[in-house]
């Protein structure tokens, strides 16, 4: 992962009312406007997700039975697994297969997990040219960035954006028509993908009683890593395995329409081990590397539940946080409601202690999520683990709220408190508003002014009234 020195209140300051933001905001508002329709279209749509939760929770609870039925199933189709402890690892399995086949070229289709551990980055610096095939990865590898969605990597990127970096990039006439930057990028990627010596994907299900993976997407981008070149590995997170090809048909349902409103992704691909005799296509070679890279140790803690997460992006499209910073404020590929407890949880609260203070707490994340996970209460609780471990970020909240707790506990304190609160907003409020605040409390009033408070109190007004 990549560590950005600034923290995420400066990214944020810097995102806030920026065109990029902008982009990625409408973006998000449209997938979750897709997904509105999908859940009202679909009756049974409640039902699914407790379901899918269900799956999720009994499988994290045997995850070692499930994970090992399936590495076993998937060597017993002629497939090699590698259990990965960290990136390191990860990367250096990988890197043994490309030197031992002499692999020069490698395709890869969409994978949050091989962005987490920096793989790319990793293969290009031992000289191995690699090539994103997903559109959205393609553009974001041209312009040199970091996904800003789980599943819409280049959603803050307009079709102008593409067209002036496919003009830069590929030499060809700027267009900003999004058909013809289809096309483009397809007669770009069909040579890649035809001279590849290896392909990469991630894995969105490991299926445990059959050995299969399971790659979804939507271009076809996947089929083809997956069955042109005759080397294939699949990178897994070691939680997103599922019991069986029916749970798997459970998850594929709510992932679809959770993530873009489809009852179905275009391409589900399920590879159960390499090309066997007769078999028109395939890879020769499958590996398999199921990564830890911290999942174990956030399973064992309070954060076990978001290990159930099957990345399908909605609670960032209803985060009112993501829609006003966009992804890149969040400084990791995990970005949004989901990247703010996820990072933390795998990486440590050491440099990511603020992220799970970049959320209002409205909830609207786990009311969308089609796992039922419970990030509100996780944000608390990492909260509560970085003031307890001096990471807090805003360093005034504690003695603030230890002023408040003084404040609030006696009556005479309080009227002395809420005297000075009228005071203060009598000499900063103006024709009924607050225009600006200082010091800590500027924020509030950077992009909106406030109401002032009543000159005359309610309790004061109720009082007379009452003659209490
Ligand atoms: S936390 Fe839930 S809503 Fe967010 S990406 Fe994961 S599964 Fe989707």
């Amino acid at each position: 992962m990549t560590v950005t020195p600034v923290t995420f209140v400066e990214r944020a300051r810097q995102a806030v009312g920026s065109d990029v933001a902008r982009s990625n905001r409408v973006g998000a508002e449209r997938l979750a406007g897709l997904r509105e329709a999908a859940r009202q279209a679909y009756p049974a749509f409640d039902e699914m997700r407790d379901a899918a939760r269900q799956i999720r929770l009994h499988t994290l609870a045997h995850l070692d039975d499930h994970l090992q039925r399936f590495a076993d199933q998937v060597e017993r189709n002629g497939g090699h697994v590698f259990f990965a402890a960290d990136g390191t690892e990860a990367i250096g399995y990988i890197q043994r297969v490309i030197q031992d086949r002499r692999v020069r070229r490698v395709v890869k289709s969409k994978s949050m997990v091989t962005e987490e551990i920096a793989l790319n980055h990793a293969l290009e610096a031992s000289g191995v040219e690699v090539v994103e095939t997903d559109l959205g990865e393609f553009i974001i590898q041209l312009a040199g960035e970091h996904p800003s969605h789980i599943i819409a990597p280049a959603i803050h990127k307009t079709a102008a954006d593409v067209g002036r970096l496919f003009a830069d990039k590929l030499g060809v006439p700027y267009t900003d028509d999004a058909d013809e930057l289809n096309r483009i990028a397809r007669a770009h990627l069909r040579r890649i993908f035809l001279e590849a010596d290896l392909g990469i994907s991630g894995v969105n299900f490991g299926v445990a009683e059959t050995g299969s993976i399971c790659v979804v997407t939507n271009e076809g981008n996947g089929r083809l890593v997956t069955t042109a070149p005759p080397i294939h590995v699949a990178v897994m997170g070691m939680e997103r395995v599922v019991p069986t090809a029916g749970d798997l048909a459970q998850m594929l349902e709510v992932l679809a329409r959770s993530g873009t409103g489809q009852g179905l992704s275009v391409y589900s691909n399920i590879v159960t081990g390499p090309r066997r005799v007769g078999d028109p296509d395939g890879p020769d070679e499958l590996h398999v590397v199921i990564l830890d890279n911290g999942r174990s140790r956030a399973l064992a803690a309070e954060t076990a539940e978001i290990l159930a997460c099957i990345r399908c992006g909605a609670c960032l499209n209803v985060c009112p946080v993501y829609r006003a910073v966009g992804g890149h404020a969040y400084g990791s590929v995990y970005t949004g409601p989901i990247g703010a407890v996820v990072t933390p949880a795998l990486m440590g609260l050491d440099p990511w202690a603020d992220l799970p203070f970049a959320s209002t707490l409205c909830g609207a994340c786990r009311d969308v999520c089609p796992v039922g996970i419970d990030i509100p209460r996780m944000l608390l609780h990492l909260r509560r683990r970085a003031a307890d471990e001096r990471h807090h970020p805003f360093r005034w909240v504690a003695p603030g709220l230890r002023a408040y707790r003084i404040a609030a506990t006696g009556p005479w304190r309080w009227r002395a408190f809420l005297g000075l609160g009228a005071l203060a907003a009598r000499l900063f409020g103006r024709s009924g508003r607050i225009e600006r605040l200082p010091f800590h409390a500027s924020g509030w009033t950077r992009f909106r002014s406030l109401r002032a408070p009543a000159k005359k109190p309610f309790r004061r007004r109720w009082g007379e009234r009452h003659g209490t």
